[in-house]
Order: structure tokens, then C-alpha cells, then sequence
């Protein structure tokens, strides 16, 4: 009993005064069960540190440890509560618990591993033996902890993006760092309060002055938010938020012209949604002769595929000059065209010019976070739809926080 007594005691790297009083074993339901005693008549303030005499002793209480082969492995203790002159009665702390956890602090650990390495959380909560809810509070403790410990340092490149959360209109915002591709802070809504409550949990003040460029879509609340909150830093709207305003105005016309020349008996437009919103380098031949042959009908969704697909050429200009010399090109382009749905974008752009040619000094864009995008829709679908906003939070920072999580 001793042999195994030692054995428990140094797989816990517990030292005396704690001590490993019985090891009970259960063939039968795969089950191990340590007992540990605290044998000192006193102990540290986790207050101040000072030695004080031992108070008193809780109930007995359990924590779940890592498995012993295929063993379900259980600690049990009572906490030894000390009495400072200063703080009063405290409880001590357990060298293999953080305060209020019901796990070990290598059950914790391992648990963070094994969450990261599944492919869902379901499935690391079966591997691992324990249920939905500790999932979530092992992984709220992690998240905390990893905010803790997250240094200021400087973030020069940020991107903001919103999210739809549950079915409907329900939106999150995501604050992210360009540079490292890891999310910096999640709040709930996309208006204004929202904004400004995403930057300033996100980054502090002196973190805030640092950042050189800030990559988003052409909304309101955002830009007003980024104004405030970032003095130095210069707004970039996003090259593929662009080219999804321009993608969608090209389904637009399509929809529109497809419905009035169905009223003619014309099903020229049938079936031909996918063949318009791709772009020139994805089309197969077949496709693209399609669109040759349905362009010499004189259709406004043609014209509209086309002022699309010229609007690539934008981002390839040498610097910012040469870019708006081909944004008006393409404004008259536009506005000779007579597509009402790209004179919309076009109007738009027009609007945000001056924040679109910022790209040239900067290059950034919010692509990069296509990784996160993709992790963050697979945290969606792994939890069929939060109905708790905190709870989802937690997850992405889990996930794509890049935080320190290990107790
Ligand atoms: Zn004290």
C-alpha cells in the first residue's frame, strides 16, 4: 500500500506536508480513488503569504484526475483553512486544484489538449469522460486565464467584422489581429455600442495609439467607432467585403431581369445564378462561352458580370494614383452601362474612395481571417446554435484567441 501510496504522491507532485493516505482500487467499476491528508498544524495566507496557524478543516471534497490506464481516477481531501491576523480564515491553496474547479490541474490541462486536437467538442467530452457543462467551464477557466496573461504588446493591423449568431438577425462582432490571426475580443451587435465596446476590451489605451490601419467593411457605426477610439490609425475597406457588394449587385440585377423576362416567356436567365456569381478564373470553358453567348443578347446581368470582373484590375494598379485614375475608368464605365445595381456600388465606393485607396499603403485585407472565419463556423454548427451569447465567446477565444490556456 505504501509503494502505491509513493507512486500517487509523486505522479501528483505532492509534498509533504501533504501525504497520500490510501489508494483504493475497483476492479469492477474501473475506478481509482486517492485520499489525501494535510498533516501540518499550520500553513501559508493565500492572501500575503504569511505562515499561520492551521484553523480548521473542511468537509471532504473530490476532483476529477487524469485516468490511471483505463481508471477512472479520483483525488479526495479535505481543504485546511488557516487563520492570518491580517485577512482572517482562509482556505489554503490545494497544489493540484485551482479555486473552484472540480478537475486536477493535469485533468485540466490534458482536457485543454484533447478539446483543441477534436474535431468537436462532443467527441473530446466523450473521450475524455465528462459532460457538456464541464466542457464549458473548463474552457471559460482557460479563457480567462489565457486573458490574464495576454500581454499588451503592440498590434499594428487590426481587422473588424461582424457575424450573424443564432438564425436571424442576430450579429456578433469580432475584433482581430491581422498580423498573428488570432481574435482579440468577441461582443455581442454590430452598432455603434457594440464597436466601441469591442475596441476598448480588445486593446487599452496605450495599445489603441499603436495601431496603424484598421481593416473593415463601408458601415457607419464602425467607422465612427474606429475614429474615436483609434487616433493614428487609418481606416481600410475591405477588398473582399467590395467584392461581395459587387457579387451582390450582380445577383440583384439578375434576380430583377430574370423575373421580367420570365413574364415574356423568356427563360434565358434559368438557372444561371451560380454561372454569374464566379469569377472569370473559375469558370470552365463551357461556362465561360456561356456567358459569351448570353452577352451578345445585350443583358444587364451581363453587363453587370462584366464591370464586375473590370473591377479586379483595381487592386492591381502600381500605387494609389494609378488606382483612383482606374477607379473613374470604371466609374464611367458604370455610369454608360446603365446597370442601376452597379450605379448603386459605384455611388458607394465613390462615397468611401478616399478609405479604399488606403489599401495601397497598407495591403491589408481581412482574408487572412478566412482560417478564423472557418473555424468559427465550424464552432457554430458544433453547438447547433448558441442560445448563450457568453458561451459562444468563449469558444472562439478558446479557439482562435492564440491564447496562453494551460493552468
Ligand atoms: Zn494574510
Amino acid at each position: 500500500m505504501d509503494f502505491t501510496a509513493n507512486h500517487y504522491a509523486q505522479l501528483l507532485g505532492l509534498q509533504s506536508p501533504w501525504k497520500v493516505t490510501s489508494v483504493d482500487l475497483d476492479v469492477g467499476v474501473l475506478r481509482v480513488d486517492i485520499h489525501v491528508n494535510y498533516e501540518s498544524g499550520s500553513g501559508f495566507c493565500p492572501e500575503c503569504g504569511k505562515a499561520c496557524k492551521l484553523y480548521d478543516q473542511s468537509a471532504k471534497r473530490s476532483w476529477r484526475h487524469l485516468d490511471t490506464m483505463q481508471f477512472a481516477t479520483h483525488l479526495h481531501s479535505q481543504s485546511p483553512r488557516i487563520k492570518c491576523e491580517e485577512h482572517g480564515v482562509k482556505t489554503i491553496s490545494l497544489p493540484w486544484a485551482a479555486k473552484h474547479s472540480g478537475f486536477t490541474l493535469l485533468f485540466e490541462a490534458f482536457a485543454i489538449r484533447v478539446l483543441q486536437a477534436s474535431r468537436s467538442t462532443q467527441a473530446a467530452g466523450d473521450l475524455l469522460g465528462i459532460n457538456w457543462h464541464h466542457i464549458q467551464t473548463i474552457m471559460e477557466r482557460a479563457v480567462q486565464r489565457g486573458l490574464a496573461r495576454r500581454e499588451p504588446e503592440e498590434v499594428a493591423w487590426i481587422g473588424m467584422d461582424e457575424k450573424s449568431f443564432r438564425s436571424g438577425h442576430n450579429y456578433i462582432s469580432l475584433i482581430n489581429d491581422l498580423e498573428n490571426s488570432r481574435v482579440l475580443e468577441v461582443v455581442e451587435g454590430r452598432e455603434g455600442n457594440a464597436a466601441s465596446e469591442l475596441i476598448t476590451s480588445g486593446l487599452d489605451e496605450k495599445q489603441r495609439e499603436m495601431v496603424c490601419g484598421v481593416c473593415i467593411d463601408m458601415s457607419a457605426p464602425y467607422i465612427n467607432a474606429i475614429q474615436e477610439h483609434f487616433p493614428h490609425a487609418d481606416i481600410v475597406h475591405d477588398k473582399f467585403h467590395i467584392s461581395q457588394h459587387l457579387g451582390n449587385a450582380v445577383d440583384k440585377t439578375r434576380r430583377i431581369e430574370h423575373a421580367k423576362l420570365q413574364k415574356q416567356g423568356d427563360e434565358s436567365l434559368t438557372k444561371t445564378k451560380y454561372l454569374w456569381l464566379k469569377g472569370m478564373e473559375h469558370l470552365s470553358d463551357e461556362a465561360l462561352s456561356r456567358i459569351k453567348e448570353l452577352g451578345r443578347c445585350e443583358l444587364e446581368v451581363s453587363k453587370a458580370w462584366y464591370l464586375k470582373e473590370l473591377f479586379k484590375h483595381f487592386w492591381n494598379r502600381r500605387d494609389k494614383m494609378y488606382a483612383q485614375r482606374y477607379f473613374e475608368y470604371w466609374e464611367k464605365k458604370v455610369a454608360t452601362s446603365g446597370v442601376e445595381e452597379m450605379k448603386k456600388v459605384a455611388r458607394m465606393l465613390r462615397k468611401h474612395l478616399a478609405n479604399i485607396l488606403t489599401y495601397f499603403d497598407s495591403y491589408i485585407t481581412n482574408a487572412f481571417s478566412e482560417g478564423i472565419n472557418s473555424k468559427i463556423q465550424a464552432i457554430k454548427a458544433n453547438a447547433r446554435g448558441f442560445r448563450n451569447f457568453k458561451n459562444y465567446r468563449t469558444r472562439i477565444l478558446f479557439f482562435c484567441g492564440k491564447l496562453s490556456l494551460a493552468p
